[in-house]
């Protein structure tokens, strides 16, 4: 599994759901996004961009050489934030402007 899921955090609003390509977000009943099929997910972070509230968790596993970091993004205006987590607590953050994404 790649991504984890805060359900304290999360609001319900349902957008990683709408963007998941294989369907693998669904709603619980307590309205809360899960992940229905973990080993399903391919790791493409279309949910992680979604997410405004930090609720999702995307962890680079061993084999992208991430020891046990995480990332997560961080929507302001038309930049996006990817902040990534070391073990240590460590961050840093990369920054992407949305209306120059085809630049990269
Ligand atoms: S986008 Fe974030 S807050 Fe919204 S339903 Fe998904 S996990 Fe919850
Ligand atoms: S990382 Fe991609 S495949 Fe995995 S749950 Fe999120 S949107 Fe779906």
């Amino acid at each position: 599994m790649s991504i984890k899921i805060d359900i304290h955090k999360c609001t319900g609003c349902g957008k990683c759901r709408e963007v998941c390509p294989g369907s693998l977000l669904a709603e619980d009943s307590a309205g809360k996004t899960q992940i229905k099929y973990p080993k399903e997910c391919w790791g493409c972070t279309s949910c992680v961009k979604e997410c405004n509230f930090n609720a999702i968790q995307y962890y680079l596993g061993a084999d992208m050489g991430g020891k046990g970091s995480f990332l997560y993004t961080k929507q302001e205006g038309q930049l996006l934030h990817w902040i990534i987590v070391a073990p240590d607590g460590s961050r840093q953050i990369l920054t992407i402007d949305k209306r120059q994404a085809n630049a990269y």
